[in-house]
């Protein structure tokens, strides 16, 4: 049974009478922003006037902006804690309006901003210097200015808006709720229903036909449905790829990769440099095959754990020691800033209760704590955990401190290299440290887990996007019998000759409802390989180096993204990046091999 949320003690509780100390607080800055809504179209007439009324329209909207921010965290995060409370739901919905109202008031900045003559708005910074502070506004802005079309056509698209994305809800509904799986034998012979979520329970089973029988079964049922997924993406991709085209991007990929802020390049780079690493997965699978006393890997063994779950146990507050030792290198401010948070402030929500959501998550910004969420159970994992949601909101802490609430939300591009860079520290120095063989191999099992999954999976996505949406783009139908194949030839490179790549495997691309969000899936593989390459470096040369990477969480969103990964010496054009990931990843195959062998 669950606890209760009134049993918990409230130094486990976050505390989030910082962001409003009472209801009627809340209710003061909402009317406040219902305010500020209704008088901004007065904007409308002057803010391409001048200078200053430039920047007046710009500062109401971000005022707007920071009010919605904060009322929002409130009322999600108390409703993150106990989803059955109704209150808090029908406050949240009451923020969401709110928002879509501020954004109906001001839709006009954008467009009036490109509007304007050419080199106005920069010469305007020079002339108002306390323009400059939107300047990183203004840039993002100018971006888009080759890409915006006639007035008419625009407010086409924004029309069309409506009926664009759906493609993603039809997969899902389709899947999560029409689709039925059928029946398997679990480990203790009994029938079970499978689905799509308890399918990874039954892929990590220790016994092979449970694994097996989820495997085929799961595939069985896609297979039946194949041309229906198919039709669903290729409409996806079509939509993506002519709206790119429509927008005067040379393709989808240029497109995406230019709202991120980076380049095709990067992502080509990715790919190669991960592709010309692979020797160490094949290597990986060869480890699996004999830890697991198989003749042949087969695809449904590919999960099935290394090592056994460790018995040892840690309270929260050995966690935290745990993760405070880890970041020590960081120096003074980091570390004390996180030990009070941890300790005294009330950023964390530690143990699962009654209602509260699932997993853990890191959220905050301007006016709040960087609060973290977490389900607390005691495992190395869940320190793992906290490391990592702990990186998240320093990243999130650094960046409010030292820039102007504007410019401090760091972009997805870079979300999960703080965080990452956290768990592979501790994960490093768990190893250096600890003195038991099978608390290493446990988490030498846990890392090579991530790079497996974070690196080369979403690599081996990232590539099959490219393919795909490239023969989109070429008038190419994306039927079943294509996609398949595309995808059963990356599955047969990335596993290599040695792993027996069953012909079922063709369909996971149907599972993935990351191929609807276009050319998101990598950067959680930069992220990784720009947290590695962080981490090298911070181990290699210590203090030296540390302040850089201090330097770069205090960027937030004053630079772009890779801008502010070069100011932590990270050049993300440089395949050594990648590299460095691989390296790491190749390491821990290593000493896996070594412990485990001299065990066996
Ligand atoms: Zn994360």
């Amino acid at each position: 049974m669950p606890l209760e949320r009134k049993d918990v003690d409230q130094k486990y509780k976050w505390d989030l009478s910082v962001i409003y100390s009472d209801i009627s607080a809340f209710n003061a800055d909402y009317k406040l922003a219902e305010e500020k809504i209704a008088a901004f179209p007065r904007h409308e007439k002057t803010m391409t006037a001048g200078a200053e009324q430039l920047y007046s329209a710009i500062r109401d909207m971000y005022d707007i902006e920071e009010l919605i921010e904060k009322l929002w965290h409130y009322a999600s995060l108390h409703f993150s804690v106990d989803t059955s409370d109704n209150f808090y739901q029908a406050l949240s919905a009451k923020v969401r309006s709110l928002a879509v109202k501020a954004d109906g008031a001001t839709w006009f900045v954008t467009p009036y901003i490109l509007k304007l003559e050419d080199g106005k708005a920069l010469a305007w910074i020079t002339e108002y210097p306390k323009l400059e502070t939107f300047r990183r506004f203004i840039e993002k802005t100018l971006r888009e200015k080759p890409h915006t079309l006639s007035d008419e056509c625009e407010k086409l698209m924004s029309g069309l808006g409506n009926c664009l994305g759906s493609h993603d809800e039809i997969r899902s509904i389709f899947a999560n709720s029409d689709m039925r799986f059928g029946k398997i034998r679990d480990d203790e012979g009994k029938s079970v229903e499978l689905t799509d979520a308890n399918y990874g329970i039954y892929l990590r089973s220790a016994d092979r036909r449970v694994r097996c029988a989820a495997f085929r079964m799961m595939y069985k049922t896609y297979g039946q449905f194949a041309n229906t997924f198919a039709t669903v993406l290729d409409g996806r991709i079509k939509e993506e790829t002519t709206l790119a085209k429509t927008r005067k991007h040379k393709d989808s990929l240029t497109a995406s990769t230019y709202k991120d802020e980076v380049t095709p390049e990067i992502y080509n780079s990715l790919i190669k440099a991960v592709e010309a690493g692979l020797a160490p997965l094949y290597d990986y699978y060869e480890l699996k095959r004999e830890v697991l006393g198989v003749d042949k890997l087969h695809l449904y063994d590919v999960y099935a754990p290394l090592v056994s779950e460790l018995n040892t146990t840690y309270s929260y507050e050995e966690a935290v020691d745990e993760v405070l030792e880890t970041v020590k290198i960081y120096g003074d401010e980091y570390y004390e800033n996180l030990r009070a948070g941890l300790t005294e402030r009330g950023w964390v929500d530690v143990y699962p209760t009654r209602g509260k959501r699932g997993g853990a998550f890191s959220s905050g910004g301007p006016g709040t704590e960087p609060y973290i969420l977490l389900n607390y159970n005691g495992n190395y994992d869940d320190i793992s955990t906290l490391a990592h949601e702990a990186g998240h909101s320093m990243h999130t802490w650094f960046s409010t401190h030292y820039n102007e609430p504007h410019n401090s939300s760091y972009r997805i591009f870079v979300a999960e290299v703080a965080s990452t860079v956290n768990e592979l520290l501790l994960a490093h120095r768990k190893l250096r440290e600890c003195k038991s063989d099978e608390e290493k191999l446990y988490i030498l099992n846990q890392l090579m887990e991530t790079y497996k999954g974070t690196l080369y999976r979403q690599t081996m996505f990232a590539s099959f996007e490219k393919k795909i949406h490239a023969l989109c783009e070429k008038g190419e139908p994306l039927t079943a019998e294509v996609l398949n194949k595309q995808y059963y030839r990356l599955v047969k490179k990335y596993f290599g000759k040695d792993v027996a790549c069953d012909k079922q495997i063709a369909l996971e691309w149907a599972r993935i409802p990351h191929f609807f969000s276009c050319f998101y899936v990598y950067k959680y593989a930069t992220c990784i390989s720009a947290a590695s390459a962080i981490v090298k470096r911070i181990e290699t040369e210590g203090a030296e180096y540390v302040g850089k990477y201090i330097d770069f969480l205090k960027c937030g969103d004053s630079k772009s993204p890779l801008d502010s990964l070069l100011v932590a010496g990270i050049d993300m054009r440089d395949p050594a990046v990648v590299t460095d990931a691989i390296e790491d990843f190749a390491s821990s195959v290593a000493q896996f091999r070594e412990i485990y062998s001299k065990k066996h």
